[in-house]
Order: structure tokens, then sequence, then C-alpha cells
């Protein structure tokens, strides 16, 4: 605690400035402890001095670990990362998370660029080494992005109840043009965003009233018809191609077929 100093309180002279004052405690700006040492935290030992607060700004970054002694610790940049796996700091056994988890805790040798960093495979967890570009057993590629400021969350996809059903709808517009090439792509994510009254979502059963959902399933029958006549469109194209070409062999064939007697069909184009 601050030792108080106030002179004022001799009552001898009036044009002391007011006395500034001090602070019995600070919250900790890197673990947000309530330190009642004021130079000092007392939970993460972080000194509150300039220096040391940009130097942790330095090492900040959108990489987490689990630490119990410290469980609001700040978010670090991947080189920080490195350091602290090579000082034993993060292990095998450490929760991690960070962009290549899109910020879901994970596992550290199942998360990807820094499963390698502790001699395994993210992926098949197969022997690694530090160096190592990508695994040499299963081809993952351990490289991930070392920008400190990009966290790498997944995009918003909407899902029922959380917004209007034509909003539900055109995000799952991304999802299904994402699935095109599969054949069973309109199929496929309709139980996960199709807005159905289902037990499961009372609240989207309230959101979204009879018509969004009536309009919504009308613009999903108009993408999959635009679909259907796309695909018929390639079936008549083909089909006029083949006749073309067949009619085109037939012709070409009696040609062939007539040149033996030229004498019949020459005289007949000019008389
Ligand atoms: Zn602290
Ligand atoms: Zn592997």
């Amino acid at each position: 605690m601050a030792v108080t100093q106030n002179p004022a309180s001799n009552g001898t002279n009036a044009a002391v400035p007011p006395p500034t004052p001090q602070p019995r405690a600070v919250v900790c700006p890197y673990c947000g402890h309530v330190s009642g040492d004021t130079a000092r935290c007392a939970r993460c030992s972080g000194r509150f001095d300039p220096l040391s607060r940009q130097a942790t700004q330095n090492a900040m970054g959108p990489w987490s670990f689990i630490d119990p002694m410290v469980p609001t610790r700040a978010g670090c940049s991947y080189e920080t990362l490195r350091r602290l796996v090579e000082r034993g700091i993060v292990r095998r056994d450490t929760v991690v998370r960070g962009p290549s988890t899109r910020q879901f805790w994970m596992l550290a040798t199942r998360v990807p660029g820094v499963a390698h960093l502790l001699g395994v495979c993210h992926n098949c967890q197969a022997g690694t080494t530090t160096d190592d570009y990508a695994c040499g057993t299963c081809g993952a590629v351990f490289e991930v992005d070392k920008d400190r400021q990009h966290l790498g969350v997944g995009p918003i996809r909407l899902i029922a109840g959380q917004a209007p059903a034509e909003q539900v709808v055109a995000s799952m517009g991304g999802v299904l043009l994402e699935q095109e090439p599969s054949p069973v792509a309109p199929t496929t994510p309709a139980p996960v965003v199709a807005p159905q009254p289902t037990p499961a979502a009372p609240a989207g059963a309230k959101m979204s009233s009879p018509n969004r959902d009536s309009a919504a399933r009308k613009r999903l029958a108009q993408h999959h018809a635009a679909r259907a006549r796309q695909r018929a469109m390639y079936v008549v194209l083909t089909a006029v191609l083949v006749l073309a070409g067949g009619a085109a062999m037939f012709v070409m064939g009696r040609l062939a077929g007539s040149n033996e007697p030229p004498t019949e069909s020459s005289p007949a184009e000019s008389p």
C-alpha cells in the first residue's frame, strides 16, 4: 500500500497543490488480477513499468495456452509460442488454441503448426522434427499463418434461430456453392441449417414466421430449379451434338459410296 503524504494537512501553506491520489491496488494489464502491489503483479509477476508493458505487447498474438498458474494469460505470437515450447512451458499435454484451430481449444499434439514443434505430426501423430515443413508419413503441411494480428476464426454461417430465414438461406447459399461439385450437395446441408420447426430450436420456430419459411423454401426451390435447367440444357446439347455427328457420318458415308459412279451425282449439280 502506498505511503500517504499530505503536506496540506499541516494547514500552514495554502499554495501547495492538492495531493495526487495514490492507487491502493491496480488491475494487472497482463492477467487481470487486482494486485495490491502497484509495481508488480502478485499473481503473474509482471512488472507495470512502460518497458515491461511494451515487451509484453511485442510478444502478444493470437495463440493461447492453458496455464493453471495464470489462467487469464494474454495471447502470444507464434514466435513466442515456439520459445515456450523450447523452454518446456508448452508441452505435449498442454491445451492450445490459435489461428490453425480457429480459436477452438485443442491438445497441443493435435494443433497444426504446433504439434511438430513437440515432435509429432498433428494429423497422423507420426514422429517429426521441428524443422520439418511437412509430415513424411501423411504429407500434412506444418506451415501456419504467423501474422500476429490474424485470429483465424472461421466465416460466419448463420444457423436457424439466429437470423430471419432469408438470411439463413442466403448464408446457406455459400455452403451450397462451395459443395456444388458433390452430387449429394443439395441434401447434405439440409439437416444443418434448414429452418424446420424442430423441438430442439423453439426460438428458431418463433423467429421464422410461416411466410418467411415459405419464401425461403421458394428461393431454395428456385435455386434447385435453375440447376436442374442447367443440367437439362447440357443433356439436350449433348444429344444434339451426337445426332449431328451421326448425321454427318451418314452423309459422308453416302458421299463416299456415291463417289464410284461420279456421272450420276455431278451432272445433277451442274447441269
Ligand atoms: Zn498479472
Ligand atoms: Zn502425418
